[in-house]
């Protein structure tokens, strides 16, 4: 293809615009591998970016996208060579760098991650950033001493979202018991479905804790909603246990005291997707392709093209998405 579709966004009196544009190789930023993409996805950052908020876009016009999967198509670096599968995840790709919502980029070969062999571009974008980060999430509360024998319920905040119903997933598939806490009561179905072996109201645990120490609760926390919610689980954890923050659908303030820390040797464990290092990554890729049965996911899946991202953008940001999109950029 001498030219290809992409999804740009201009500018214009602090007002953020989304159009489709035929772009060519040459429009592209520079970088040592040129690659064909197949499928990106639509992320909560992209819902930010999409909509020009977040501060995360400096400059314009400018593609989004902070995830793709495809096929190295020219490489000016050892580590790839033309055919091969790839991935990419973060490295601020979609916000300083153009992204995945186009059907070519051009970046960094140390951005890029071996397709795992046993997934598909299109699963491992139904996994995507969203399903990373669960990954790591979950790496980090069990380098924490999280296990399945220890008992207890993983509470998984903002569950019907992408990043918590692959979080539901893995944890399920590991043998923990999952708390599964959603503001929409008609996802209980699907919850149950991913894993979930118990249901929360959102607005339960939504609230800043009234009191320090709250019962012990959660035996982990993977958090992808912040605020208040951060809050309270915290103020809810057992004995040495750690809520692994992701995300800030609800906000990103939080207080609290600090007796957790003290009287129950409670932790928070940050966790960044986008800088992630090499050697991390291809674990959490590896223990994902192992972990997610590949029909589980596509039931989890939406498929949109680049015209539905405008809407859905929209959409992601007000906890409208169910699940994990996938977007064919063909
Ligand atoms: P989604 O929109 O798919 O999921 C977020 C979920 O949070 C919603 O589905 C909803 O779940 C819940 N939610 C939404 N709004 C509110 C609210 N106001 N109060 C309480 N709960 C709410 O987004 P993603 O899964 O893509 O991302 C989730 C979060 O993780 C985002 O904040 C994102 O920025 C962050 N993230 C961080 C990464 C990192 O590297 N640290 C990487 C990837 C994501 P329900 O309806 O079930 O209640």
């Amino acid at each position: 293809m001498s030219d290809f579709p992409a999804l740009m966004l201009d500018e214009d009196a602090g007002k953020v615009r989304a159009s489709i544009r035929r772009l060519s190789e040459a429009d592209l930023p520079a970088g040592d591998v040129l690659v064909r993409i197949d499928y990106s996805t639509l992320n909560y950052k992209d819902g930010l970016i999409l909509n020009g908020l977040g501060r995360l876009v400096r400059t314009y016009p400018h593609v989004p996208g902070i995830d793709f999967a495809g096929t190295v198509e020219a490489s000016d670096s050892a580590a790839y060579k033309p055919g091969d599968k790839v991935l990419l995840t973060g490295w601020r790709v979609g916000e300083t760098h153009w992204g995945g919502f186009a059907a070519k980029a051009r970046v960094k070969a140390d951005w890029l991650v071996p397709l795992p062999e046993g997934l598909t571009a299109r699963r491992a974008m139904a996994i995507g950033t969203a399903g990373f980060t669960a990954m790591l999430a979950i790496n980090a509360l069990e380098d924490h001493g999280l296990r399945p024998a220890n008992g207890g319920d993983v509470l998984v905040t903002g569950a019907a979202g992408g990043l918590g119903s692959i979080a539901v997933v893995l944890l399920s598939k590991l043998g923990y018991a999952v708390a599964a806490s959603t503001g929409r009561a008609s996802q209980h179905d699907y919850l149950r479905g991913l894993g979930a072996t118990s249901l929360i109201d959102r607005a339960e645990i939504g609230v800043a804790p009234p009191k320090p120490l709250l019962s012990e609760r959660w035996s982990g926390v993977v958090d992808s909603v912040g605020g208040t919610t951060l809050a309270n689980c915290v103020a809810s954890l057992r004995m040495r246990a750690a809520v692994a923050s992701c995300g800030n659908a609800g906000g990103v303030e939080f207080s609290g005291t600090v007796l957790p820390f003290l009287l129950r040797g409670a932790s928070i464990l940050g966790i960044d997707s986008v800088m992630c290092p090499l050697p991390r990554r291809l674990e959490a890729w590896k223990r994902l392709t192992e972990l997610i049965p590949g029909e589980l996911l596509d039931s989890l899946t939406e498929e949109a093209r680049l015209s539905d991202l405008p809407e859905l953008g929209g959409k992601i940001l007000k906890g409208e998405i169910r699940g994990r999109v996938v977007v064919d950029v063909n």
